[in-house]
Order: C-alpha cells, then structure tokens, then sequence
C-alpha cells in the first residue's frame, strides 16, 4: 500500500484528523504561534461514560456515551447529542471541534462541544429512550449547564430527548432550568424555528451560492443525500422556493426523478412509512452511491461524515455542493473538488443555521423572553447571510476556499479570543 493511500484510509476513518488538516491550513495562514495551535487542536475536556438501564424486558443494559468538549473560549461550550452505533471518540472529537468553528463563524458567544451515545435508537422504544437520555444526563450532570455546556439535537435526536434532558437536569438541581438544552419542544421551552433552523439555513445558503454562480433557482437541479432532520427541511425550503429536487435518500434508499419530486408528497409518504423512503413510488429507486454523482446543480451531502472522499470526488458533476451534514467530505477530496471548480459551502456555514437558532432559543430561555417566527427567521437570514459574504469576502482576499476562509475566519475569532469561560 503506498503511502498515499494509507494517509486516505486514515483520513476517511478518522474524521478528526480530517478536522485538523483544514485547522493547520488555517493556522498556516494566519501565522498562528505554535503555542496557541497546540492548544486548539485538542479538546479541553473529554469524558467517556457508562451507565445502565433497565429495558423494557427487565434486563439491564450498559451502554457508551461521551460528551466531549472543544472549547470555550468564546463562551459556553454548545453542540449536539448523536444517537448511533457508530458513535466513537474521534467522531465525537472532531464534531466538537467543528462546533467550535461554525459557531466562531456566525460570531455566537458560544464554544464547541458535541456528545453521543453508542446505540441504534431504532431498536429501543420511546419509554427505553427516555431512561436512556436521563442516564446519561445524570451521568454528565456536573458537565451540563447553561452558562458551562448547552447541548441540543443532532442524528437520533430530537425535541423528546431534549426535554427529557431538560427535565431530569431541572430535577437534579430542585428547580426549572430551561436554558440548560436547546432543541425543546415549543411547549417546553423551545424556540420557534428551531426545528426547521438547519434546513432552512442550508435552503439560505443554497439560494446565496446560486446566486454566485449566476444560476437562476426556478428549477435548478438538487439531490439530497440524508431525508432526517436537515435533509428534509432543506428539500422542502428549496422545493418552496422553486428548485427541482431531483433526488433524495435515506438510510434505506435512494430515488431518483428528473421531473422533479413533490417533497410535500414525500414527507408524508415517508412519516406514514415509519420515517422512511423505502417503497417510495412515485421516482426510480437508484443506488444510494449514484445520488452522490447525479448530474445536477446542487448536490446536499446531509447524512454523515465523509460521504465525499477521493473515491468518488472526481465523478462528482454538481456545480455547488452545499455541506448539510458535518464533515461529508473527506479532507483529501478537498483539492480534487477546487479543480473540478466545483463551488462547497462549508458545513461550518451551511449548517449554521441549527446553532444560530439554539442562541435565540439559549437567549429566549436566558431573558424569560418568547419571539414570534419572523423574528427568529429574519435574525437567521441576517446572520447567515452575513457569514456567508465574510467567508466569501474572505476566500477572495487570500485566494483560498470558501472552506479554508471559514476555518480562518473562525481560528482567528477564537484566537484573538484567547481566555475560557471556564
Ligand atoms: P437525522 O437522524 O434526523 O437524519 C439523518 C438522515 O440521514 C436519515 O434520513 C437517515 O436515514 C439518513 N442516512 C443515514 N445514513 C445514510 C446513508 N449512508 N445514506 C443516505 N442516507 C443516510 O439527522 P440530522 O439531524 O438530519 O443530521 C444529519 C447531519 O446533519 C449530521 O451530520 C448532523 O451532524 C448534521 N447537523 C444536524 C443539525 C441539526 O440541527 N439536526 C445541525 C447541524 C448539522
């Protein structure tokens, strides 16, 4: 094996060194003194727990989690809880991190965290769930805190865990402490907007990438790998706003229909399927690989990490890939997709917009305040689209990508920053 393809399987298995080449590009260009990269390029705090339930047959059951925690240097540290078996250290490590720099990007006063449990949420039942998420709080509960550690939803999660998050934080300190978690149902001190807040700002942000290529949006091309949280919100935005999305896949299929698919048809078949596409008849079942190289305008990666690798970049016939998901591309496909041209919104811009609309709800619960909808969503597109021209602003005045232009935007920030909240 040549060197060069072990440094790639390397990569592709380990997203946290991938996190890290893009981090030392930035460093490099900004002329960071070694002392202060050293300190970036590891997490402050990091804890691996375990605890146990007893499931529903009345056998007890051990699982793994993490929360692991980047930095907070810019403020208190902010990002999701993933439910999924291929939850590991290096995964949780470098979404921490990206934590870190997205909200660095948007200028929140917020660090870097993310946590996750190892466990397929499918197999367990909502009472299961519930046990499972106040565990694991109970065992992270002098890491949690509003102005210390505030995490929200990411893969596998949602308002449910959330709230029961929220609770059994408020139960063990004897009173109601709402700005503990964002990502709650509105009854339960959720934000509106929050829900739909990643999709929206990948729709956003698709529309401003659009525009810098010079391509109308009534019925430029889009496929959409991932039809979650963030996927299908951003396919219905974009649907709304006149795009044709072609294709969309799930964990269990992909489909595939030139003339354009009816997302408001999709979503409902998909919730009335137990949240999946599978059986999807109204497009062609395709490969799950070959949505990822469908020739369109705008190619959504929002499943996972490196979807997008040195494998399959050079096939890849999208003229913008919007980044969804954290971390789809691998760091080495990176250069293959500047001279394919091919113009990437960042994951730390493009799925900004979740954390953007978890400060509103922090600030919300923080203040006793409760904003209407235009409000949260206008204050969203202000910041998103405001980030987007600094991050393009910026690639153009160093001559680098979009990508490398967010990391330096965001190194420097907390840079500059220099002491922790903690
Ligand atoms: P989710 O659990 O709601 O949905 C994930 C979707 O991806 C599901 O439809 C699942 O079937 C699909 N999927 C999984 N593996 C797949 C595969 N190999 N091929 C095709 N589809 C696949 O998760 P989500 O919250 O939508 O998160 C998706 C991505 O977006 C993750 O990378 C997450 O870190 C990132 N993200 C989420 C948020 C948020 O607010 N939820 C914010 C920022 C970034």
């Amino acid at each position: 094996m040549s060197t060069h393809v072990a440094l790639t399987e390397s990569l592709k298995i380990n997203p946290y060194e991938s996190m890290l080449a893009r981090f030392e590009r930035a460093a490099e260009i900004i002329q960071l003194p070694e002392e202060q990269r050293e300190k970036l390029r590891k997490p402050a705090k990091q804890i691996q727990v375990h605890f146990s339930i007893v499931l529903d047959n009345g056998k007890e059951c051990t699982f793994e989690g993490y929360r692991i925690i980047h930095s907070t240097t810019l403020g208190p540290s902010k990002g999701g809880i993933r439910y999924d078996q291929d939850v590991n250290l290096n995964e949780v490590k470098a979404l921490a991190a990206w934590m870190t720099w997205k909200s660095a990007v948007a200028g929140l006063p917020f660090g870097g965290a993310k946590g996750g449990i190892v466990v397929n949420p499918k197999k367990y039942s909502k009472a299961e769930l519930e046990r499972l998420t106040r565990a694991y709080t109970k065992a992270l509960i002098d890491v949690f805190g509003p102005n210390k550690d505030v995490p929200a939803p990411d893969m596998g999660t949602g308002a449910d865990e959330m709230g029961w998050l929220m609770e059994e934080f408020s139960i063990l300190h004897g009173k109601p402490i709402y700005a503990v978690v964002t990502g709650k149902h509105v009854h339960a001190g959720g934000s509106l907007g929050r829900v739909e807040a990643t999709g929206r700002g990948v729709s956003i942000t698709t529309l401003l990438a659009l525009k810098k290529r010079g391509l109308n949006p009534s019925n430029a091309t889009v496929a959409i790998q991932g039809f979650g949280n963030v996927g299908l919100h951003a396919a219905l935005f974009l649907h709304q706003k006149g795009l044709k999305v072609v294709a969309v896949s799930d964990v269990n299929g992909a489909f595939y229909n030139p003339v354009g698919i009816n997302v408001q048809d999709l979503i409902v078949y998909s919730q009335l399927n137990n949240n999946s596409l599978k059986g999807y008849p109204n497009a062609t079942p395709i490969a799950s690989e070959d949505l990822l190289t469908l020739n369109v305008d705008v190619l959504i990666p929002a499943a996972r990490e490196d979807v997008i690798t040195l494998e399959n970049a050079n096939k890849i016939k999208a003229k913008i890939i919007v980044e969804g998901a954290n971390g789809p591309t691998s760091a080495d496909a990176d250069e293959l997709l500047e001279h394919k041209n091919i113009l990437i919104v960042p994951d730390i811009l493009a799925n900004a917009g979740g954390v953007i609309v978890s400060y509103f709800e922090w600030l919300q619960n923080s203040t006793n305040e409760f904003w209407n909808i235009e409000q949260v969503n206008r204050k969203l597109e202000e910041i998103l689209t405001a980030s987007f021209q600094e991050v393009f602003d910026t690639a153009s005045r160093y001559r680098i990508s979009p990508r490398i232009a967010a990391y330096v935007i965001a190194v420097k920030r907390v840079a500059e920053k220099k002491s922790s909240v903690l």
